[in-house]
Parts: C-alpha cells; structure tokens; sequence
C-alpha cells in the first residue's frame, strides 16, 4: 500500500496529484496553509477512489502547516496518524512566486518569503523524511522545479534563484542516494494555469491572462500526470528530471 504526502495540496499541481494518486489506490496526506481547501480536495479524494471502486488505499488526511514556518516543521511528523507515518512518496510541490518586479524594486521581505517557501521549507521537508527512507531502504522524494529553475527571465529574479537552488539541491540528493534504492525526481513544468499565476500578478487576473495570450497553457492534470508516472516506474527506474512544457512554449 503506497501512502504519500502532498505539499501544497490544496491547490492547484498538488491537488490535482492527490485526487490522481487517490484515484490509483493511494493512501495521501494532503498537507497547506488553508484547511478548507484541503478539506475540499481531501473530499475529491474521497470521491475518486470510491468512483475507481478499489479495495485498498482509500485513507485521506489532512494536516495545516506552512512549510516556511520552521516551528511548524519541528513537530511535524507526530501530527501524521501512527498509522500513515510509513510514507513511500514526498511530493515537495508548495512554492509561489509573488511580483514581476526589476531587481531594484525587490522586496526584502518577499525575497525571504519565496526562499523560505520554495527552498528552506522544502529542506527541511525532505530532511524529515529522508532519514526514514534511510531506515526502510525505500522512498521517492518528488521535488516541483520549474522551467525557472532552467533559465532565467527578467522580472523573475528571486523565483527563478528559488527553482535553481531546488535545482540543485534536488541534483546533490540525488546524488548523495545513487547506492541506496531511495529515487529523487525534479519535474520541471512550463507555464501552468493555476492560482499561481493570479498570486504572481498580485491578483491582477487580466495581467496574469496577458502571459497566456497566444498560447495554450498546460493545466494541473498535466503535471499530475507525469508525477504519478514518475512514481510508478519500477524500482530500478528513475525519473531524475521530467521538463514538461506546453507545445507553444519554447
Ligand atoms: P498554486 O498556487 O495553485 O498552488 C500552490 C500551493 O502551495 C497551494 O496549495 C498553497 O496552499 C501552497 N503553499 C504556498 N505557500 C505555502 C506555504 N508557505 N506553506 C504550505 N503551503 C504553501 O500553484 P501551482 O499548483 O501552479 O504550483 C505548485 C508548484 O509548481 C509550485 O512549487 C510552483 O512553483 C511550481 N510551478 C508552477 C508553474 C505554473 O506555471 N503554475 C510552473 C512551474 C512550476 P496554501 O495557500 O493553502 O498554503
């Protein structure tokens, strides 16, 4: 029975991914700030796997905490239920990116924001459960990097520095586990339509459609997809990067 836990599941990429592995019998913990929301998915959960009428996984629980909140972290893994604590997948998905803004327009306190967010919150996720992946000998982290994490664009700065250092950081681990048979996968998506993109402009709507003129952006499900995928390649497989892009993005 394959359980795993899901950061920023209570939208968007991660909500998508939680009703997916649902669907196919998982057990999730669906984990983000907004309880309601988490609520929400938790109950899509729910209605997936009774609908895919299978007689395993089927356990949905969801935990409030804001990854970029080391306090919150210390702690975590007791408020996961005794009997879900044997995690197989750790989908690191929560990150957003706030302000297009020039490198001397940048907030300080945005900037600590993101990389507490996108960087440190998801260390320290993975240094939590790394050494019970050591332990059992098996574990797939899953990290969500970005096009961003790639290259860089103007007015990007600090989110793209974000993705990069998950970039990295995913490559290094990967690299620190290749004699053991725990797997480390980075997916790279291109432009998603989610509520990231109102939360970059602001929530401007219309500016966040503007990026989109001309293009058919890829939608959560996309990326579901090609995490569930990754996740179950047999064993000895594994799916170091996945760069998914729409097919008019270049
Ligand atoms: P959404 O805004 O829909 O989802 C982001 C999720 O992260 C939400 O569930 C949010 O939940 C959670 N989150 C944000 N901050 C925190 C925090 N401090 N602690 C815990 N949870 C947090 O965006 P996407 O689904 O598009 O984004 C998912 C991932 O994909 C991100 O890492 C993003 O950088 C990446 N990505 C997105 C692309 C896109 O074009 N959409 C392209 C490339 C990568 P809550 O507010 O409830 O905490």
């Amino acid at each position: 029975m394959t359980t795993v836990l899901i950061t920023g599941a209570s939208s968007g990429i991660g909500a998508a991914t939680a009703v997916l592995f649902a669907k196919g019998g998982s057990n999730v913990i669906l984990t983000a700030r907004r309880a309601d929301a988490l609520q929400k998915v938790a109950d899509e959960c729910t209605a997936a796997h009774k609908e895919a009428g299978l007689q395993h996984g089927g356990k949905f629980v969801t935990i409030q905490i804001d990854v970029s909140d080391r306090s919150q972290i210390n702690g975590f893994l007791e408020r996961i239920p005794v009997d879900l604590r044997e995690i197989d997948i750790l989908v690191n998905n929560a990150g957003y990116v706030v302000g297009v803004d020039k490198v001397g327009d940048l907030s300080l306190d945005n900037m600590e924001a993101m990389f507490a967010t996108n960087v440190f919150g998801l260390i320290a996720l993975t240094q939590l459960f790394i050494k019970e992946f050591k332990k059992r000998k098996s574990g797939h982290v899953i990290n969500l990097g970005s096009i961003a994490g790639r290259e860089a664009y103007a007015g990007g700065s600090i989110y793209c520095a974000t993705k990069h250092a998950v970039n990295a950081f995913t490559g290094s681990l990967m690299r620190e586990l290749v004699d053991t048979p725990i797997r480390v996968t980075e997916i790279q998506p291109g432009m998603v339509e989610t509520e990231f993109s109102v939360i970059r402009f602001k929530g401007d709507k219309s500016a966040a459609d503007k990026v989109y003129e001309g293009l058919q952006p890829l939608v959560a499900e996309d990326i579901a997809e090609e995490i569930v995928w990754a996740a179950s390649r047999p064993p000895h497989v594994n799916l170091a990067e996945v760069f998914v892009l729409p097919v008019n993005q270049a």
